[in-house]
Order: C-alpha cells, then structure tokens, then sequence
C-alpha cells in the first residue's frame, strides 16, 4: 500500500503537536500497517487565521494521478480544519480510490462520525459542491453542473431551465438550461438500440424509423450516420462531457449499460466503430457487500453470454478462489442492488429524516474547534468594553493634555476592534455552518428519487448503507443511521418481487 503523509502545523495553537513529532508519529504507524510511504506534505501556517494549505491543495491535485491509495495524517484535525471539510475532501479522495488514515483515532469505530460524514458527502455529491470549484478553478462552471453547453440536443433530450443559485444576484446568469428526457423521443432511441442489438440490419432500422414518419432531433429523415451518431452518444448512458472533461451521471440515461456495451460490440464486429476498452460496470455495493458465510468481501463479476450478453453478479472472493473454503454462490447484481436501494429507501421516513438532520447537525457543531473564534469574540468584547470606559474618562476630564491623550487611545481602540472584526470574518468563514433544514432538503430528495436512475442509488447506498452481509437464507443490512441493522429472509423478498439470489447457484 502506497501512502502520502500531510502533516500541518498552525502556530496559534501552542498545544499542537509539531511537524517533526507528527512525521515521527506517522512513519511508525505506517511501519507496523506494511505501508510504503511514497511522499509527504507539510503545512507551517504562518499567521493565525489566514488557511491556505499549499501543499494540502497539491496534495489533492497529484491524488488525480493516482500515484498512491492512502494519505496519512497524525490525527484528522491535520486532514480538515473541520468535519464538513473533512468529508468534502475525503469524498474527492475516495473518486480515485484513495483512503484517509489517522495514526491516531480509529475513524471507523465512530458511528456518529460515519454517519455525519456519509450524509454530508452525500449532500457534497448531491449539491456538486466538490471541492472542484476551488482546485479545478479553470474548469467550466457550466461543464461542472452538466448544464447545457451550447450544441445540438440530442434526440430524446429536451432543455429546461434550472435556477443556479450560485448567482443568486443576477437573474440572467442563474437560468441555465440542463438536459432532461424528451419522453415523446425518447422511445425512438431505445428502439434503434434494441433492434441494433438484435441484429436488426442497419437499413431496416433506418426503413423501419421512416416509415413511420419517425424524424431526427433535427426534424430530417434517418440515415446511416445519424444512427451511427445515436448508437456511440455517451449522453445516452447518462456521461455528459465538455472539453475532453466526463462526467459519469450527469444527466439523465435513456439506454442501460448493458445494451449500450452489446451495441458497441455490435458495431466493433460490424466493422462501424474502433473497439475501445470495455466500460466499467460500477458495483454499487463494493466495500459494502459481505459474504455472510465467511465474512470476506463479495465483489464484482461478470461473464458475457453466449448470445453477447453481459451479466453481472457479486461473488464472495473466497468462494471465488476455493470451493472448499467457502461454498457461497454468485448473487446478480441487479438483484442485490435492487433489494438494499428499495430498503434503504424506505428508511427514509419523516421521523426518520427528521431524528438523522438533528443528529448530523449536532455532532457537525460539537466537532467545530471555535477556540480561535471564541479568543477573537472575547479581545472584541474586551476592546468595546474598553472604549466604553474611555469614553466615561473622557466625560468627566477636565485637563485638555489628558483628554487629547484619551481621545488617541480612543482612536487606537476603534482601530483594534476594525481589525478583530476582520479577523473574525475571515475566521466565520471557515466554520461553514450546516442546517438541519439543509440536510432534511437532501434527505427529501434523496426519499422521493427514482431509485432506477444510477445517481440516486448510488447516493443511496453511499449515504444509509453501511455494510450487507448476504447469507443463503438471509440478508442483514447495517445502515449508517445509528447503526440500525435489519434482517430480511430472502424467501421473503422472492414473494414480492423477481428471484433475488441466483438459485443454479445457491444450492
Ligand atoms: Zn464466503
């Protein structure tokens, strides 16, 4: 395992622990877990309250090149200045697979901790508040939202205007327009990828949509380029891009992955497209999904069927090397996936999203360190208070050399409190405070999301599921939510909807 250390050392606290003690502090943790430390970066703050973190930003940047899996730090107080920071960044990290370690907490062992921070890099997700709009700054502000960029619009998509309350102080800009699915249309795109995946000839596709008088999002009859240009548009499989820049769920899909990646086979084998590296599935419950039976981890599979089907299942990575060690069959993907959404869902009741808003609120305040806010509150109360008394002293003076010297301090005061009134902006700034009726907003949507659209489940099981340990007869979830865990017999989900578990593989 790969691992940076950040440290960081701010000189107004005298408490802390210096650079040197916590790289000490680090290089024998990392001893005793195997990690190979591959680099470091250190912060010295120089002043007090100004927070730029340098290296913590580079730091960011190279976690993009994927160079290393791990970023140490001697407690997560150096990580983030704060929980809502903490999880923010640590949800970049988490997109190139790169884990946060503190020599010296053991975060997973903090329920209320992983439950703040689930919901909090839900709702970073949710509100694209990553911290891409400070460390990719060139990157476009539209691209960044997947809003419409200008273009053609693709068949089956239509724009709407959406109000971007970022420049909530000039209406023109805030309107953007955001592509949403033109139901009229969007049966025709489904139709031309299904009959080319069922190796319907491209010219009975095209005699096919022009019989029926069927046109393109540029009201022309079809030919073989504009189905060719249907049949490779990511858009459709809801990648939204903008200078060589994807975004996987930026808008909404009309076609699944699996037929999208048949079609492609299809037209590599048809000699219409180059073949190109096979797409990720995404397993939403890798990490999360656990072999009941022998504990290990249950991952992502897949086999391509004699028709060209590709199907996907989690297995349990000991079955998956021995037989013997562990007898535990294949699950489909779909199936399991299905299942723990629905139920993860249907936690979120008023009460429930109510109970979590408060919870997530309290521990985001209990977790701010304000020692700085309160010390700058106090010299400015102690200043005003000061000046009051001056301002007495001056009433009642009656020699004009000891007035004339009263009303300087008077002048040196308003220009102390000037300056701690800046200080404490800066200062407020960093304690991004979060509401319970912020995270309620996220939770609402999140309860009422179509739990097919990819964006939703995937926030689903990111923000409720902790773990998922499937057995041969049962399911039990851990949910982030107080650590409420549920047991359902699978016999008893196959009564309510299709067969959850593959039975050829579950003797
Ligand atoms: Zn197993």
């Amino acid at each position: 395992m790969k691992v940076v250390i950040y440290a960081r050392y701010s000189s107004h606290n005298q408490s802390e622990c210096s650079i040197e003690g916590q790289l000490e502090i680090c290089r024998a943790y990392a001893q005793q877990n195997n990690f190979d430390i591959i680099g470091e970066y250190i912060d010295r703050a120089t002043t007090g309250t100004t927070d730029n973190r340098p290296q913590f930003r580079k730091m960011i940047e190279d976690s993009e090149k994927q160079l290393f899996n791990g970023v140490l730090v001697y407690a997560l107080d150096r990580f983030a200045r704060n929980r809502y920071d903490s999880a923010v960044y640590k949800a970049k990290l988490k997109k190139s697979n790169i884990k946060v370690y503190s020599a010296r907490e053991n975060i997973s062992d903090d329920p209320a901790g992983v439950l703040m921070e689930s919901v909090l890099e839900g709702m970073a997700e949710y509100f694209s508040l990553e911290l891409g709009q400070k460390v990719k700054r060139g990157m476009n502000l539209n691209a960044e939202c997947c809003f419409y960029n200008g273009g053609s619009v693709p068949l089956g998509y239509k724009l709407e205007n959406v109000y971007d309350e970022r420049f909530n102080n000039n209406l023109k800009k805030a309107v953007k327009k955001q592509y949403v699915i033109d139901e009229e249309k969007a049966y025709i795109v489904k139709k031309i990828f299904e009959m080319y995946a069922n190796d319907t000839r491209m010219v009975d596709i095209i005699n096919y949509l022009n019989g029926l008088k069927l046109t393109t999002s540029k009201n022309n009859p079809f030919n073989k380029s504009s189905i060719g240009r249907i049949l490779t548009n990511k858009k459709y499989i809801g990648i939204y891009s903008y200078n060589g820049i994807e975004k996987e769920d930026g808008i909404p899909r009309i076609i699944e992955d699996d037929l999208f990646e048949k079609v492609q086979r299809e037209l590599v084998r048809n000699g219409l497209a180059p073949a190109r590296s096979k797409a990720k599935t995404a397993y939403l419950l890798t990490g999360k999904l656990y072999c009941g039976k022998c504990k290990d981890k249950m991952t992502g599979t897949s086999g391509t069927s004699k028709t060209g089907k590709l199907h996907t299942y989690y297995m349990c990575k000991t079955a998956k090397h021995s037989k013997d060690l562990c007898n535990m069959g294949k699950v489909k993907r779909k199936n399991i996936e299905d299942i723990v959404v629905e139920l993860a869902q249907s936690l979120l009741t008023s009460e429930n999203i109510n109970q979590v808003a408060n919870k997530v609120v309290e521990i985001a305040h209990n977790s701010q360190d304000d020692t700085q806010l309160k010390r700058l509150q106090k010299s400015l109360r102690d200043e005003e208070k000061r000046k009051e008394n001056t301002l007495k002293a001056v009433t009642v003076c009656e020699d004009d050399s000891t007035r004339k010297s009263l009303f300087d301090e008077i002048s040196n005061i308003n220009e102390n409190i000037k300056n701690i009134e800046k200080l404490l902006i800066q200062e407020e700034s960093n304690h991004i405070l979060i509401s319970t009726s912020e995270i309620k907003f996220f939770l609402k949507q999140l309860m009422k999301g179509n739990i097919q659209d990819f964006k939703y489940r995937k926030m689903l099981i990111n923000t409720l599921i902790n773990r998922v340990y499937l057995y041969k007869s049962k399911i039990v979830i851990v949910y982030n939510i107080n650590n409420r865990e549920q047991e359902i017999e699978i016999s008893l989900i196959k009564n309510i909807e299709c067969s959850t578990v593959d039975s050829t593989a579950l003797p």
